[in-house]
């Protein structure tokens, strides 16, 4: 079902010539380009102009693939993120420019195209160094100096024992008010020593770490914002949190305090749910948890709500429609709804969260794309980037947060003053990129680079390849891609239908 609406939306696409980046709301970094056969788009005077051009050497870039679908052929360059749709004639002839060592030909005999060509970088001066280009990359996003983000954990217990994590929890856990002042300290010793800094980002993990609002969070909470209102850098703040223990009365200090964002898990629907995630006394946290995701919603606060199933759960998960149907539009508006699959299931049941997903569409619920992305580089996990440490309630410092917080893992120590004295695995964490050699000449290299830094020190010392390790195929990558600007095309098309249908008739 879903793939023919895929279909129907890239024959709409087809017919149009104007660039997808282009679209007015400005989100997409994708670009069609569909070209006429004959060449009445340019005049003969700028024809002439055209081929009388004189051009360098040139090459075809390493980050482009050609990809045959519906009859076209979808054209990609990983470095710009620029789709081409082609016809297969189109790609005969670029084909013929590479083979002959002329793409300047193509200019001759295909001004529009050539131009396509060269502007989306599928060709290239000679004398480019690409691999360079995608240092360069990595190097702005990892090595930004703008942005600093801290990750804390005020607790490694938890209010709930599910099953899959209890095991990981240290009750009693709890950081005191001396790593308290020595994070306090290390706030204040990055604003004042990083010149350029223009935001800083608390992210509040653990455990649960809502355990310890109000002695833990709250104090380092306004420590860091008041001082980034002093130096005129911009603060933000998020919450990892099972959601049970957010309270009406938080809400204004959310607010006050740019506290934005919070992702919060449902284990499926309210019957599933509550067999897994309960509290001490076996008291299922459902309702408690959807009465709170309404709380923050309606303060306007993001929330991203992960929902978990499994095959035989997903017929009954529509049931968190209703749910939330006391919502209006515009409180929908602030939730991200997402689907897992749990790893213990055989998944993802492609057909069944199709109607699902279309289902929650339909009431008014954005969701996240149906087909999975990558981007490493240019949206690279917050442990890769230098500007970032995660601090454990007992003071110890960490980059990744998928690994367990335990004495191998350590990267730093806080000292009093506030700074961080990293080990070496920090040093080679940030030096663990460009070292797998099926990268160093891989035509995604760009989107992907061999994946976070956690898979490259991981991995160190042998040639691995994360999408083919995840059982998918390079092209597999590309077109999820380009099908979740489709996918966008569908939701927003139909968005806009239900507009127009409510202020014409009022359905
Ligand atoms: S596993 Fe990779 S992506 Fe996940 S937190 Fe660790 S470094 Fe980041
Ligand atoms: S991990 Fe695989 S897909 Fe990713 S850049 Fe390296 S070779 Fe390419």
């Amino acid at each position: 079902m879903f793939d023919v609406s895929i279909k129907k939306a890239f024959r709409r696409h087809e017919k149009k010539m104007s660039p997808l980046s282009d679209m007015p709301d400005g989100t997409l970094t994708g670009g069609f380009s569909n070209f006429p056969k004959t060449r009445d788009r340019l005049s003969p005077e700028e024809l002439e102009a055209a081929s009388r051009q004189e051009f360098g050497k040139l090459k075809a870039s390493r980050f482009n693939s050609f990809i045959p679908f519906e009859g076209k052929i979808v054209g990609f360059n990983s470095y710009t993120q620029k789709f081409l749709v082609l016809e297969s004639e189109l790609l005969d002839l670029f084909n013929a420019g590479v083979i002959e060592n002329n793409l300047p030909g193509i200019a001759e005999i295909h001004p529009d195209f050539f131009f396509e060509l060269k502007k989306n970088e599928f060709i290239i001066e000679d004398n480019t160094d690409e691999l360079q280009k995608v240092k360069d990359l990595r190097n702005a996003t990892d090595f930004n100096e703008k942005r600093y983000e801290l990750v804390i954990n005020p607790t490694m217990n938890c209010n709930f024992k599910c099953w899959y994590c209890y095991e990981s929890h240290i009750k009693g856990s709890k950081m005191d008010s001396e790593t308290m002042l020595k994070i306090i300290n290390h706030i204040d010793h990055v604003i004042e020593n990083q010149p350029e800094l223009e935001e800083l980002d608390i992210s509040w993990f653990g455990g649960e770490p809502m355990l310890y609002f109000d002695h833990v969070i709250k104090p380092i909470v306004k420590h860091a914002y008041e001082k980034c209102q002093e130096h005129g850098i911009e603060f933000t703040s998020d919450f990892t949190t099972n959601g049970y223990l957010v309270k009406e009365e938080m809400i204004p200090f959310f607010q006050k305090y740019n506290i934005n964002s919070f992702q919060i898990t449902l284990d499926g629907e309210k019957e599933k749910h509550n067999t897994v995630r309960y509290t001490a006394n076996k008291k299922g946290s459902y309702d408690s948890i959807i009465k709170n995701i309404k709380l923050l919603v309606k303060g306007e606060r993001v929330v991203s709500v992960r929902v978990n199933y499994v095959e035989e759960t997903l017929d009954k998960i529509e049931n968190i429609i209703e749910d939330f149907k006391d919502l209006t539009e515009e409180e929908k508006s602030y939730m991200m709804v997402s689907f897992h699959n749990v790893w213990q299931d055989s998944g993802p049941h492609v057909e069944k969260l199709e109607k699902v997903v279309t289902n929650f569409w339909r009431n008014d619920f954005y969701t996240n794309s149906f087909f999975n992305t990558m981007d490493s580089l240019r949206s690279s996990c917050y442990a890769d980037k230098k500007n970032h440490a995660t601090i454990n309630y007992d003071g110890e410092v960490f980059k990744c947060t998928a690994r367990n917080f335990d004495e191998d893992g350590v990267e730093g120590k806080m000292t009093d003053e506030g700074k961080i004295q990293w080990n070496e695995k920090f040093d080679k964490r940030m030096n663990s990129k460009f070292k797998n050699s099926p990268c160093l000449s891989c035509r995604i290299q760009p989107i992907c680079n061999g994946g976070c830094s956690q898979q490259a020190l991981e991995q160190e010392g042998l040639d691995y390849c994360v999408v083919e390790d995840s059982g998918l195929q390079k092209d597999e990558v590309i077109m999820a891609r380009f099908k979740q600007i489709l996918e966008s095309q569908i939701v927003r098309r139909a968005r806009l239908v239900k507009k127009i249908n409510k202020e014409l008739i009022g359905a």
